[in-house]
C-alpha cells in the first residue's frame, strides 16, 4: 500500500451521539485511516460529555474552529424533556449546533449528493441546487399577540434620547393577530459574505431572493446590503472566477428553479431558507444524502451530514438487530473537512483523496449496491441492499479496487 497521506494543520473533530456516532467510528476506521495520517483536534460532543462538562466542551470546540479554521461534525442530540429523563440530564442543555452557530456567525449551506439512480421529483434538475439560509432573527426571534378586544395596534420605536417614532399597524374592531419582527445590519452583512464566499469557493452562480417590491424598507434593505457589499468586495473576484450574482424577486425565483437545470447557490431569508431547503432536499430524495456547511464570515468552516442522530435506528442495534443506515452525508462531511484542509495547507494529494473517496462512494451506489432508505428510491432497483457496515465496506472495496 502506498503511503499515507500527511496532514499540515489540526482538524476539528467534533463527535456525536446515538447511530451517528457508532457510523462515525466506522467511516473513519474503513475509509479515512488506511489512506491518510489523521491530524485532529478531537472534541466529544456525545451527550454524556456534554453534561459532565456544563457543555463548556461545546464552547470550546466552536473556538477551536475558529483557530484552526476548518471543523467536522457528527449529529447531536439537542435535549428535550424526554432526553432530560433518558440521560439524566441536570439541565436541558442547548442545541451544539445553535451554540457553534451563534460563536462562529455562520451561515449555513445545504447541497445535496446527486446519483445517478435516483432521479429528483423536478425533471430538469440535473446539478444540486444549494440553499443558504440566513440563521438569525425575523419570525425566528419575534414578538406576537392574539387580540381579543378592540383596540389600536402600533408600531412603536424608542430612540435612546427618548424620541419615539410611532405608526399605526392596525385599529382592531374584531379580534386579530399582530407580529412585531426584527434583523441587524450586521448580521445581514455577515449573510451576506458568508454567501459570496461560499458561492467563490464552490464555483456556483448565486441568486438571492426576497419580497422587496412588498416589503419595501425591510427586505429591500437586504437587497441593498446584498449589492454594495457585492460590488465592493466580490464583483471582480466573481468575474474573474467566472460566475455570476443577481438578485430576484422570490416568486420569480421559485419559478426560475423550477425550469433550471440547477448547479447554483440560492441565498435566502430565514424563513424562505426554512422552507425551501426541506423542498429542495425531498424534491432530490433523501436526507440522508444531503450534506451541510456552516461557513463564517472570517471564512471558518465546520461541515456535517443535515440529519439527526437516526435515534430509531440506534435502539435497534442496542437491541442487537442489523441497521441499514446511509453514511454518505457523514462520509461527505469528512471529505469536504479534509479537502477544505486540503485547500488552505496547499496538500494536492488530500484534495485527490476527497475527490476520489466521493466518487467511489458515488459510483457504489450507481452499481446498486445501497442501504435501504435509498432501495427505496432507486431506479433501476438496487441489486442489493446493505446493511450500514456492509455498505461501508461496500464503498472501500469501490475504492481500493477501482480508484486508489
Ligand atoms: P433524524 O436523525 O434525522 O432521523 C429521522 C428519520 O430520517 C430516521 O428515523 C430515518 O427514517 C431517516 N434518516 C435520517 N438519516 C438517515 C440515514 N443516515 N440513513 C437512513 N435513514 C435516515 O431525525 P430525528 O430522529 O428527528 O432526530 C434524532 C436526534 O437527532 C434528535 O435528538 C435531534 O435533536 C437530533 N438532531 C441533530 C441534528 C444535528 O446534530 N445536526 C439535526 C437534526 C436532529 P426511518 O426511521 O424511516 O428509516
Ligand atoms: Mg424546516
Amino acid at each position: 500500500m502506498k503511503d499515507k497521506i500527511m496532514m499540515k494543520t489540526p482538524l476539528v473533530e467534533i463527535d456525536g451521539d446515538e447511530m451517528t456516532r457508532i457510523l462515525w467510528e466506522k467511516v473513519k476506521e474503513k475509509l479515512i485511516h488506511p489512506y491518510i495520517d489523521l491530524k485532529v483536534e478531537y472534541y466529544d460532543l456525545g451527550l454524556a460529555k456534554r453534561e459532565e462538562t456544563n457543555d463548556a466542551i461545546t464552547v470550546e470546540s466552536a473556538h477551536a474552529i475558529k483557530k484552526y479554521g476548518v471543523g467536522v461534525k457528527c449529529a447531536t442530540i439537542t435535549p428535550n424533556a424526554q432526553r432530560v429523563e433518558e440521560y439524566s440530564l441536570k439541565k436541558m442543555w442547548p442545541s451544539p449546533n445553535g451554540t457553534i452557530r451563534a460563536i462562529l456567525d455562520g451561515t449555513v449551506f445545504r447541497k445535496p449528493i446527486l446519483v445517478e439512480n435516483i432521479k429528483p421529483s423536478v425533471v430538469s434538475w440535473k446539478k444540486p441546487i444549494v440553499i443558504g439560509r440566513h440563521a438569525y432573527g425575523d419570525v425566528y426571534k419575534n414578538q406576537e399577540y392574539h387580540i381579543t378586544t378592540k383596540g389600536k395596534a402600533e408600531l412603536v420605536f424608542t430612540q435612546e434620547d427618548g424620541k419615539e417614532i410611532r405608526h399605526t399597524i392596525a385599529v382592531f374592531k374584531e379580534p386579530g393577530v399582530i407580529q412585531g419582527i426584527h434583523n441587524l445590519e450586521s448580521s445581514i452583512e455577515s449573510f451576506a459574505k458568508a454567501c459570496f464566499l461560499y458561492a467563490l469557493s464552490e464555483k456556483l452562480d448565486m441568486w438571492f431572493s426576497t419580497k422587496d417590491t412588498i416589503s419595501k424598507i425591510y427586505d429591500h434593505r437586504f437587497k441593498d446590503i446584498f449589492a454594495s457589499i457585492y460590488k465592493k468586495d466580490f464583483e471582480a473576484k466573481f468575474q474573474e472566477a467566472g460566475i455570476s450574482y443577481f438578485y430576484t424577486l422570490i416568486d420569480d425565483a421559485v419559478a426560475r428553479v423550477m425550469k433550471s437545470n440547477g448547479g447554483f447557490l440560492w441565498a435566502c431569508k430565514n424563513y424562505d431558507g426554512d422552507v425551501m431547503s426541506d423542498m429542495i432536499a425531498s424534491a432530490f430524495g433523501s436526507l440522508a444524502m444531503m450534506t451541510s456547511v456552516l461557513v463564517s464570515p472570517e471564512g471558518h468552516f465546520e461541515y456535517e451530514a443535515a440529519h439527526g442522530t437516526v435515534q430509531q435506528h440506534y435502539y435497534k442495534h442496542l437491541k442487537g438487530e442489523k441497521t441499514s443506515t446511509n453514511s454518505m452525508a457523514l462520509l461527505f462531511a469528512w471529505t469536504g473537512a479534509l479537502r477544505k484542509r486540503g485547500e488552505l495547507d496547499n496538500i494536492p494529494d488530500l484534495i485527490h483523496y476527497a475527490d476520489k473517496m466521493e466518487r467511489a462512494s458515488i459510483l457504489t451506489i450507481e452499481s446498486g449496491k445501497m442501504t435501504a432508505d435509498l432501495a427505496r428510491l432507486a431506479e433501476p432497483k438496487a441489486s442489493v441492499v446493505l446493511n450500514s457496515e456492509e455498505f461501508i465496506d461496500a464503498i472501500a472495496e469501490t475504492y481500493s479496487k477501482k480508484l486508489s
